[in-house]
């Protein structure tokens, strides 16, 4: 991969009161090893992390995706992430960036293990092209979660609401989308409620609603649907949060996944049934999502 640019953070503790926190990045070569092999990242996938879409070198609504790199910590028992050092660690790599799309990496471990802290790091490198995507749509396989939709109550440990490292589940779902002739999976729970794709949210237009599955503690809550939902209302249209069971998505006229690189993906065909793609508002939305954000 091209690499634009990699910092290793020193972790700043939440109270420090320094405006200036260069001190505490180390420029590395991205390409070389960089890693200890007692990290815990690695062995366990324990630690969280986000993921960010640049265009050109401004990177997209670095507030929100700082708010739930927190909220994933808090779940998760790591430290608070101290937000202007990240900030400012992505303002740096940021300006490596462009033209075109890239994307941040903001990885946050529990560290070495018996070691003093957590470790952190930001990575920046070019986007796929995900042109054909979001011109032609996806087909979709609905999966089976596992598990019911009372789950994530009865055993918050499951961490589903928060963006943990550890997505070996989410790239098998994905696996076996393709497997089934899909390219992306939708997640289900086993008593039919919608919840979320492994690397996406789900917005479906019904009955004239633009309707995203509530969080509830059971997935992501997603910072690309809550951007385009603050945009489709500034545009006149009607947005909900809410329970969507897998009959209300086949009463849908339109769907997309939407998430912070790939940006809209139209979805144009779900388990083998066509879904008709809005040609309309998919590349308005695209549109917007490409403009600097903040
Ligand atoms: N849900 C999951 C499980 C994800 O991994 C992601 C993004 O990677 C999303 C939803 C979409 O989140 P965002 O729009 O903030 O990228």
């Amino acid at each position: 991969m091209a690499w634009h640019l990699a910092l290793v953070i020193e972790p700043a503790a939440s109270d420090d009161s320094r405006t200036d926190f260069s001190a505490t990045f180390r420029a590395v070569d991205p390409s070389s090893p960089v890693l200890p092999l007692g990290e815990l990242s690695a062995q366990r996938g324990d630690g969280v992390f986000e993921s960010l879409g640049v265009v050109g070198s401004h990177p997209q609504e670095v507030d929100a995706h700082l708010r739930r790199l927190a909220r994933s910590a808090e779940l998760c028992d790591l430290p608070a992430p101290h937000a202007e050092q990240w900030r400012q660690a992505i303002e740096r790599v940021a300006r490596g960036c462009g033209p075109g799309e890239s994307v941040i990496k903001l990885i946050l471990s529990r560290g070495i293990e018996h070691g003093a802290g957590p470790t952190a790091w930001v990575t920046a490198a070019p986007a796929a092209d995900f042109t054909a995507a979001r011109q032609e749509g996806i087909r979709i396989a609905t999966l089976d979660r596992g598990y019911d939709s009372g789950a994530p109550l009865r055993a918050p440990w499951l961490l589903q609401s928060a963006k943990t490292l550890s997505y070996a589940v989410n790239m098998a779902a994905i696996r076996e989308a393709k497997r089934r002739g899909a390219d992306d999976a939708l997640f289900v729970t086993s008593d039919g409620v919608v919840l979320e794709a492994p690397t996406a949210s789900l917005i479906a237009r019904i009955d004239g609603v633009f309707v995203t599955p509530t969080p509830a503690g059971g997935i992501l809550p997603g910072t690309t649907q809550a951007s385009i939902f603050s945009w489709l209302r500034s545009e006149g249209g009607s947005t909900a949060s809410r329970e969507v069971t897998a009959a209300d998505l086949g009463r849908a006229d339109a769907a997309w996944l939407v998430s912070s690189v790939r940006l809209a993906a139209p979805i144009r065909e779900i388990d083998g049934v066509r879904l008709p793609v809005d040609l309309d508002l998919t590349p308005r939305l695209n549109d917007y999502l490409l403009s600097p954000r903040d």
